[in-house]
């Protein structure tokens, strides 16, 4: 039997994109972030004591689209882009359904997930401006390991402050970022004048991504030459992320492929932002009709579907802009789930009015469901999902179960937003059912 066409759709380096596409051109309706102190729209100075210039132009770009430098092109090559789409014979097989079932591989990059596309952009850009260090918070780890390991490809040295409580639980995430030539430090830390003052008030506290992000900036607001970088959330972070979804358009010309279903799950938005949002262009110029695009998050931080769609703080002590999202506000600490890079309060703005007008769907699922999902995708597939992409999975099976309850050949394309070899806990745990129940309906 010959190979089908469509088993693996691979593209060359030259077919790496060469614009990334600004949804915010083509969105009505944006409200603007708004300064936590003075109440005021945010203007590009506001942003000059953490970000570099070019990111703040990027951050505000109603531009449609935006140029990859050709330095930046080039080392998406080491984070093995373009990235395949890939059909999941052996899944439709095992669920015994007429769909087509398709990822996009983000688990190939060597970081194991999606965020070194953003990371290299704005270590890129950091160093052009002449910064020598770019600070960051880091929950689960995969964030830190990104910017770490592109701070290379740059020449930039990179501090990450990682929430105390995975510090401990995760020795070798710290390990990997060390190998990359990165500084970790456990947060609250006593590097800043804010982690020092969590410190004394709270000796034994595990840390939060607000605290860390906290003191990431105050390190980046102190030094001229130092940065912040964010892993998902902003419209910059959205912006680089579509070299996911331009690829993916070009694959599915290659294949013939017409997609009834495009999932990916969301944290802050970021990896569904980048696979979906160039399609959404396309479907919003009139092609691909009836597709439709499902977010997917945990029932332990289900924003979009329970939140509010409202001004809201990006962080817990209220320093960053108010951003107008879908919330569970900024008090809300979402119950301890092994998806960690979905434990998040609000939602990228853009991915939130796309929300808000009806562009696009979400539902929520629980761990124990998303876990259930991995391990057959391990079976078939062979490949071990991260967490936080088991969401998008448990959709896209779930979709195709529809399709053969009611016999149709549909077209389901989810984003495999990384790899879960680092995070094999979750997996023990469902493999002993001892896994907890995470969230409440
Ligand atoms: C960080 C992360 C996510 C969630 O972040 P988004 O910005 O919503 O994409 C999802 N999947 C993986 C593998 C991650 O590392």
């Amino acid at each position: 039997m010959a190979i089908p066409k469509d088993a693996r759709i691979q593209l060359s380096p030259e077919d790496i994109p060469k614009r990334w596409y600004n949804i915010a051109a083509d969105l009505p309706n944006l409200q603007p972030m708004i300064h936590p102190v003075t109440k005021e729209p945010v203007k590009e100075e506001d942003f000059k004591a953490i970000f570099c210039d070019d990111i703040i132009k990027q951050e505000l770009s109603k531009e449609r689209y935006i140029d990859i430098p050709e330095e930046v092109r080039d080392a998406l090559i080491s984070l093995n882009r373009p990235s395949p789409l890939q059909r999941a014979y052996r899944l439709e097989k095992y669920l015994k359904t007429p769909a087509k079932i398709y990822f996009k591989r983000e688990d190939m990059s060597p970081l194991g997930s999606h965020k070194g596309n953003t990371a290299l952009a704005q270590a890129y850009y950091n160093a052009n401006a002449g910064i020598h260090t770019l600070t960051t918070e880091t929950g689960a780890g995969q964030w830190g390991t990104a910017l770490a390991m592109v701070s290379n490809l740059f020449d930039i040295k990179t501090t990450v402050f990682m929430v105390k409580g995975s510090f401990m639980a995760k020795p070798l995430r710290k390990t990997i970022i060390n190998t990359y030539g990165a500084t970790v430090y456990a947060s609250p830390s006593e590097y800043t004048d804010f982690g020092r003052k969590v410190l004394k008030e709270h000796p034994e506290t595990s840390g939060s991504l607000g605290i860390a992000i906290s003191e990431a900036c105050e390190m980046a607001a102190k030094d001229e030459h130092t940065c912040y970088a964010l892993g998902s959330v902003m419209n910059h972070v959205m912006l680089h992320q579509t070299v996911i979804g331009e690829e993916t358009l070009q694959q599915f010309g290659i294949g013939e492929i017409e997609p009834d279903y495009m999932i990916a799950c969301v944290g802050g938005g970021s990896n569904f932002a980048g696979f979906t949002f160039p399609f959404l262009r396309e479907k919003m110029a009139g092609k691909h009709k009836d597709c439709e695009i499902i977010a997917v998050e945990p029932k332990a931080a289900p924003s979009l579907t329970k939140g509010e769609f409202k001004y809201d703080y990006g962080d817990t002590a209220g320093m960053t802009p108010l951003m107008m999202m879908y919330s569970l506000g900024s008090q809300y600490i979402p119950p301890a789930i092994h998806a960690g890079g979905l434990r998040y309060h609000g939602m990228s703005p853009l991915v939130s009015a796309a929300f808000d007008q009806h562009k696009i769907s979400a539902v929520s699922y629980d761990q124990t469901d998303t876990f259930a999902a991995g391990i057959t995708f391990a079976r078939t597939e062979g490949i071990i999902p991260a967490p936080e992409s088991c969401h998008a999975l448990k959709c896209a099976i779930d979709k195709a179960i529809e399709c053969k309850e009611k016999n149709e050949a549909k077209t389901i394309v989810f984003n495999l937003s990384g790899h879960g070899l680092l995070d094999l806990y979750g997996y023990e745990q469902a493999l002993e059912g001892t896994l907890p129940k995470s969230g409440s309906d």
